[in-house]
């Protein structure tokens, strides 16, 4: 079977996110950026799925300005197949991905599709929930376990009380959480092979997807600054200081 794998360019999670002067969003110039660690997971549980004899090809495709081929190119040395860019440089919305998703799910014709549980950058959780509700297909989100399993996958949910395990049939979505695997490095011979692979471009319109933004955002803020603690004598101090300055006793 055919695979999408989505892949977003994010501030690498390694970096200290700086929140821009005039509060409009977060510091992106001169930032070190990456694919989305969920995506990591989703590109290698792609491979591995390739590597059982389970998938056949996989397509990697990343939406936004034309710099996300590099995480193209990255999940094409860890064993993509191809990519696809689509090329828009404003801000895309998880509708609009979503729906960007949908109209390459209806070229492609996959029967799989694995997105990250959720982007490090704006923590939405919701593309991969929007693209199973666009397409109409069964979803098995925050995935820490994906087999194959009657003709269709067999997924183990990470929720609150413990596992949940549901039966999916295909096609699906699937999307990926922290325990689902530890994704690989790219080997050099990889990332030069990688080079050679295709990486389509197309842009919003010749999909068909208008992806005019419908939020505002009114401000973006650093968290406040923690205060120092408090070193306290007695247990009785304790009490009184929760009781008389937190007042949460
Ligand atoms: P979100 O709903 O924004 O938290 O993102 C969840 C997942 O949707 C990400 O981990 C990606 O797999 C996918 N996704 C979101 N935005 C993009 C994008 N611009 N390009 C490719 N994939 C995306």
């Amino acid at each position: 079977m055919k695979l999408l794998v989505p892949v977003k360019r994010v501030v690498d999670y390694n970096v200290k996110v700086r929140v821009k002067a005039d509060g409009t969003g977060v510091e992106t110039a001169n930032v070190k950026m990456s694919m989305n660690p969920f995506d990591e997971i989703g590109v290698e549980e792609a491979v591995r799925l390739k590597e059982k004899g389970i998938a056949t090809e996989i397509v990697a495709i990343s939406c936004g300005p034309a710099a996300c081929a590099e995480q193209i190119r990255t999940a094409l040395a860890m064993g993509a197949d191809r990519g696809i860019l689509v090329e828009h440089d404003g801000v895309l919305e998880p509708l609009a991905v979503a729906k960007l998703l949908a109209a390459l799910v209806a070229k492609e014709g996959p029967q799989l599709v694995i997105v990250g549980k959720q982007a490090i950058d704006d923590d939405m959780n919701a593309t991969g929930q929007m693209l199973a509700a666009l397409l109409g297909w069964a979803q098995g989100t925050f995935a820490s376990k994906v087999e194959a399993a009657d003709g269709g996958l067999k997924v183990t949910r990470e929720v609150d009380g413990g596992l949940e395990v549901v039966q999916l049939k295909l096609p699906a979505i699937v999307t990926t959480d922290l325990r689902l695997n530890e994704p690989r490095y790219a080997s050099l011979p990889n990332i030069m092979k990688a080079r050679k692979k295709p990486i389509e471009t197309v842009k919003p319109a010749d999909l068909g997807v208008d992806v005019t933004p419908r939020l505002t955002v009114l401000k973006v803020a650093e968290p406040p600054v923690r205060q120092a603690g408090k070193k306290v004598g007695s247990v009785q101090e304790l009490v009184d200081k929760l009781r008389n300055e937190a007042k949460v006793i």
